[in-house]
């Protein structure tokens, strides 16, 4: 079976490991800021700040812009729960924007509408699949009202967008006040569970590293005036600190982030070849401003027009070795949030829903199984295969 994701660990990656195992520090220690410093470098952002999961950085972000009840946050209805449950941690309204249907990316449009609203505060736009927002135009709308900005990036370490003739790197934080990633397996780099914030803001980064831990925050100035042991808690903080054992996973798993990017895209790109003429389905977009790092490869199927529904299509490629998912069910249906009342507002967000399928992309793929998907995807498209 091929699954639609899945890690990549090789020797480099296990040795670090053991190493980190065998040090005096497994968790509070120097990994923890060596993978900070190299995430940084990496995104061309002042500071990372490592915690546990890619949650639970959403959450930190959403903590320490002081989102709070009353407050509202615009976001899109095609990501991952996490990211409007963040609003929902501190007690924030998620108000859901319509994306594009070409992208499944929030839509400026649509955010254009909904800036007027009074009690909205920031914006928290997923960079879906891989393919960054138009993160310029965000920006310059949120300038308008004084918004904040935070990029859930979890699947766009390593992408990279235009403006006015120079690139931007996801996460350097160039257009937002913070930028999310995450390192579950199926993401670009994994540390087991992990996650990091960006942000070029000094003030943030220090409210992010106390809220990590506990609300704590120790300084030279505090030891020197209440005794050498004192901590001050100043804040209703968390522990969502990541272990040195993750950070030198991580720390080998980010030395590899180029080659990780390079395979997907090549993958993208015979899938592209392969599907893109043919009638019903329509591959992502690669636009020229852009370099989409294909967290996944979502395509999208007119299933009426084949004559199988989504669900049939799925368990003939499950019954043929290929592994396949939705991402995502639009997050205002869900049953938690219809009970906090929220309804069908989004209909480009529906339209993509009943559409898309996700195949197979993964930095170790052969180009055999590339080559299995395409036939057998192929094949049911052309309805010549009975399974
Ligand atoms: C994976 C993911 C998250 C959550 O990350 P975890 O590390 O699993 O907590 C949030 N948002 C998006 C878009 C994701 O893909």
């Amino acid at each position: 079976m091929i699954p639609y994701g899945k890690q990549s660990i090789d020797q480099d990656d296990i040795d670090s490991v053991v190493r980190a195992l065998r040090s005096p520090k497994i968790t509070q220690g120097p990994l923890i800021d060596g993978f900070e410093a190299k995430l940084a470098h990496q995104c061309g952002a002042r500071y990372a700040v490592a915690v546990s999961t890619g949650t639970a950085a959403l959450h930190l972000a959403a903590l320490a812009l002081g989102l709070k009840k009353g407050d509202e946050v615009l976001t899109t209805p095609i990501s991952f729960l996490a990211t409007s449950n963040a609003a929902l941690y501190v007690g924030a309204k998620p108000v859901f924007c319509d994306v594009d249907y070409a992208t499944a990316n929030i839509s400026v449009l649509c955010l254009q509408k909904l800036i007027a609203r009074s009690r909205i505060k920031a914006i928290f736009p997923v960079h879906f699949g891989g393919l960054p927002c138009d993160m310029p135009s965000i920006h310059k709308l949120a300038q308008k009202r004084d918004l904040f900005v935070v990029e859930d990036a979890c699947h766009a370490l390593g992408a990279r967008y235009k403006s006015n003739g120079s690139w931007f790197k996801v996460g350097s934080c160039a257009h937002s006040d913070m930028a999310v990633f995450s390192f579950h397996p199926v993401k670009h780099i994994t540390t087991g569970e992990g996650g990091a914030i960006t942000t070029n803001s000094r003030k943030l980064y220090e409210k992010l590293l106390s809220l990590r831990s506990h609300g704590v925050v120790r300084t030279p100035a505090l030891s020197r005036r209440m005794g050498p042991w004192y901590y001050a808690m100043t804040d209703l903080g968390f522990n969502y600190r990541l272990t040195d054992i993750q950070a030198a996973l991580g720390i080998s798993q980010l030395q590899k982030l180029d080659a990780f990017v390079k395979r997907r895209r090549e993958i993208a790109a015979l899938y592209d070849q392969a599907f893109k003429k043919l009638s019903g389905v329509q591959t992502p977009l690669d636009l020229k401003d852009r370099i989409n790092v294909y967290h996944l490869y979502p395509l999208r199927i007119d299933f009426k027009q084949i004559g199988l529904s989504r669900t049939e299509f799925m368990s003939k490629l499950q019954n043929l070795g290929v592994g396949s998912q939705v991402h995502y069910i639009p997050i205002y249906t869900q049953p938690y949030y219809r009970r906090l009342g929220y309804r069908s507002n989004c209909p480009e967000a529906e339209h993509y829903y009943a559409d898309t399928l996700s195949l197979p992309i993964f930095f170790e793929m052969t180009h055999r199984e590339v080559h299995k998907v395409i036939q057998v995807v192929k094949g049911l498209l052309a309805g010549a295969l009975e399974v």
